[in-house]
């Protein structure tokens, strides 16, 4: 029996914008974890279009597909071509979840929410020759997890091999998030057992690790579990976690003495009625700028991501987010246009509110004006947001934004690794096409080195999210 697994390319793989060293940093880890269920004599292999050629000439027994929005059209026609060769398809992932309807056209078995429970159920029912129409994850644990199939991964064309995931999920109830879509009908959050994690970690080469979780402090007793068993362990690694869960207590130290060295936060808006309205509850009545000096201290360099669009945003919102994330010394912005994605109380509102522009799900990419906005024209939203990460991304924003740093060490990480992640796209490319993105990983190791604590906040004047009035 012979499986193959597929990530079809986004659409944003075609457009203008396309950056390949971004859709080179992780490999697809999800489909790596569902080959770890199959029995030891069936073959497997794993093909990222992103990163590799895929050959459509072959007759595997069975295709899996992972869906997301704006692969939507090109995995369906994948999923057509192999189902005319007489192959069994599946699809899964956030979109088939948000649209089984649409994605059961295209497949012979779907799987909805987190597949760790429903795929072997679906292994062995195909064995039985019984597989079922669609199959969904009643059951939510990641005990007795199988080590992820990481030898199906040509580690060599990711600048992240090591990256990893130890939690499912998020305790949190964005509007705009696909989270609660996707694991609607069961536990939302969840993790690994501490043991297991740390296993998996233990098993990875080298000292870089990337945490691809939602939310890694969102259970607290596990990520400090977490961090006071990695404190030996002598890695660095990166994350993403919530304003609240940075603010709040000693996890965030905890992480940075077991070798955090950036993380993603979610700001979204500096406004808090955009907050209120996304129900982003647990970056209310937070105070950003002590948020981002708290990070600064620890040596912990910050990816922000801010959304533009929602109801509250006028033309203003994207220099003034801007001018924000340069003062507070953010070191990456990622930015977005607000993106109603089916299956969330995001579209429900829009569609309600019949301000739905289109259904073309490949122009559901975040760079593009899905809904009608509020207070501007949709032209004017893509404009704004184009124009921020060009101001963002300034070598005089650059610059201006290392200099917040109290340390000439920091503020040299600071610049290096902005500038490297967006000014060197060459040497990028030249590293993707020899096929040798891992010989970069020493030096992602190196401009994540530990700094040592800056000694006097460069600001302090605070930006506190509590009423419309403040900024
Ligand atoms: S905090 Fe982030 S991951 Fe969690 S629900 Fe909100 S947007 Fe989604």
């Amino acid at each position: 029996m012979k499986f193959k697994f597929i990530l079809p390319s986004l659409t944003e793989a075609e457009s203008p914008f396309w950056r390949p060293i971004k859709y080179s940093l992780f490999p697809p880890l999800g489909l790596a974890t569902l080959a770890s269920y199959l029995p030891p004599e069936y073959e497997a292999e794993i093909i990222d279009q992103h990163v590799q050629a895929l050959s459509l000439d072959d007759r595997p027994d069975v295709v899996a597909i992972q869906v997301y929005i704006t692969n939507a059209y090109r995995a369906y026609q994948i999923a057509d071509h192999y189902r005319n060769k007489g192959c069994y398809v599946i699809l899964g992932g956030l979109h088939v979840t948000s649209l089984p309807d649409e994605a059961q056209q295209h497949a012979d078995t779907i799987i909805l929410g987190p597949a760790e429970e429903a795929f072997p159920r679906f292994l062995e029912d195909l064995k039985n020759n019984q597989p079922r129409e669609r199959y969904f994850s009643n059951k939510r644990t990641l005990n007795n997890t199988p080590p992820t199939r990481r030898e199906l991964i040509d580690r060599k064309r990711y600048l992240v091999p090591n990256s990893i995931v130890v939690t499912r999920g998020c305790p949190h109830h964005c509007d705009f998030c696909y989270k609660d879509a996707f694991y609607r009908g069961g536990k939302s959050f969840y993790t690994q057992q501490l043991d297991d994690a740390l296993q998996e970690i233990e098993r990875l080469p080298g000292r870089h690790l990337y945490f691809l979780d939602d939310h890694l402090l969102g259970n607290k007793r596990f990520a400090r579990d977490l961090f006071n068993n990695m404190k030996g362990m002598n890695r660095i690694f990166q994350g993403a976690a919530t304003v609240n869960s940075i603010l709040d207590g000693d996890l965030i130290d905890l992480a940075a003495e077991a070798g955090l060295r950036s993380v993603f936060v979610g700001f979204e808006s500096l406004n808090p009625n955009n907050l209120k309205q996304s129900n982003k509850k647990q970056n209310l009545g937070r105070d950003y700028k002590r948020l981002t000096n708290r990070l600064h201290d620890l040596g912990i360099m910050i990816n922000g991501s801010f959304v533009f669009g929602l109801d509250d945003d006028d033309p203003n919102v994207f220099q003034h987010t801007v001018d924000w994330a340069i003062e507070a010394g953010i070191t990456t912005s990622t930015f977005h246009i607000a993106t109603p994605y089916p299956g969330t109380a995001f579209y429900q509102k829009m569609e309600q509110s019949k301000r739905m522009l289109t259904h073309n799900w490949d122009l559901f990419d975040t760079r593009h004006a899905t809904y009608q906005p509020m207070k501007m024209s949709c032209p004017q939203l893509e404009q704004g947001y184009r124009q921020s990460y060009r101001e963002f991304y300034r070598w005089s924003a650059i610059t201006r934004a290392s200099l917040f740093h109290g340390s000439a060490k920091h503020q040299l990480k600071h610049f290096f690794y902005t500038s490297g992640w967006k000014k060197f796209e060459p040497l990028w490319n030249l590293a993707i096409q020899m096929k040798k993105l891992n010989l970069m990983t020493p030096l992602l190791e190196t401009v994540l080195a530990k700094v040592t604590p800056r000694q006097a906040p460069a600001s302090t004047r605070p930006i506190t999210i509590t009423s419309p009035s403040t900024p």
